[in-house]
């Protein structure tokens, strides 16, 4: 029996693309998955579509750049289901622009939810799983978290942070029993070029996915790492198609 049945995961960015992509996987293999994200309409069909086939799915509308609603995520989990076993902070924006543009709003968002997003959903589980002396912690970074080129500065900047932070939530909870995986995809196609909002860099990057993975392709990666037996930490998976160079 795979290691991920009956285990209580919390999904961000469950709305669309690699989040839900997981939640579905992991549904299917036997996890009870709580789905969050802004659009509500996109959750209820999720579940719904989670429990029709046999899946144990709830939703929770959450903006993770809002403290108080990433802390209510995790309240509401403890609620319904009693433990937390794995976060995954998947949520994420991609609004790429050369930094002469000085899109400065583009930024902020980027910061808030992409890194803020992640701290707040890590300080949200991390009391339950040190109580339960057990927990998974799952932050999609990206192969940008690796390298840098022209219009990723602020992109690459927060996949960069997303990693240190996970390497540093490693260490200090290791001895809790809390491990940790960080998760780069490459080219995945997705919704996620839809907040770019320069036109030429939105188009060359749509371009550039004709060699794309499926949103599945990430969702195994995920399913991988949490079925490993609880002293095996699959700490970093770095996943691009081949074609990728
Ligand atoms: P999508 O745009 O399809 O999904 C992004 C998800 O994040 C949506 O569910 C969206 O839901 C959610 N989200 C965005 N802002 C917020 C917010 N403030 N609060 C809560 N949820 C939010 O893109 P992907 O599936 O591709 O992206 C998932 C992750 O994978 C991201 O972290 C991305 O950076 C990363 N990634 C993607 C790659 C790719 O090529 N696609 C490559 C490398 C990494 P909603 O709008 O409903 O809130």
């Amino acid at each position: 029996m795979l290691n991920v049945v009956g285990k209580v995961v919390i999904l961000t960015g469950a709305s669309s693309g690699i989040g839900e992509a997981t939640a579905k996987v992991l549904a299917n293999s036997g996890a009870k998955v709580v789905l969050a994200a802004r659009r509500e309409d996109r959750l209820r069909e999720l579940k719904s579509v989670i429990v029709q086939e046999g899946g144990i799915a709830e939703y929770k509308v959450t903006d993770v750049a809002s403290h108080a609603e990433v802390e209510e995520l995790a309240r509401y989990t403890i609620e319904t289901f009693g433990r937390i076993d794995v976060l995954i902070n998947n949520a994420g924006i991609m609004p790429l622009s050369f930094l002469h543009e000085k899109k400065v709003s583009e930024w902020d968002q980027m910061i808030d939810v992409n890194i803020k997003g992640v701290l707040y959903g890590i300080g949200a589980v991390l009391p339950y799983m040190r109580e339960q002396k057990k927990g998974h912690i799952i932050d999609v970074s990206s192969v940008t978290g690796h390298i840098v080129r022209k219009t990723w500065a602020v992109y690459s900047g927060t996949k960069f942070a997303v990693r240190a932070i996970t390497e540093a939530v490693r260490q200090e909870e290791a001895e809790n029993n809390i491990r940790t995986t960080i998760i780069c995809p490459g080219g995945v196609a997705t919704e996620l070029s839809n907040t770019i909002t320069n036109p030429d860099i939105k188009k060359s990057i749509e371009d550039s996915w004709d060699v794309a993975l499926s949103p599945e392709a990430i969702a195994h990666s995920i399913l991988y790492a949490i079925s490993q037996p609880e002293n095996v930490a699959v700490n970093e998976i770095i996943v691009r198609p081949t074609k990728q160079e």
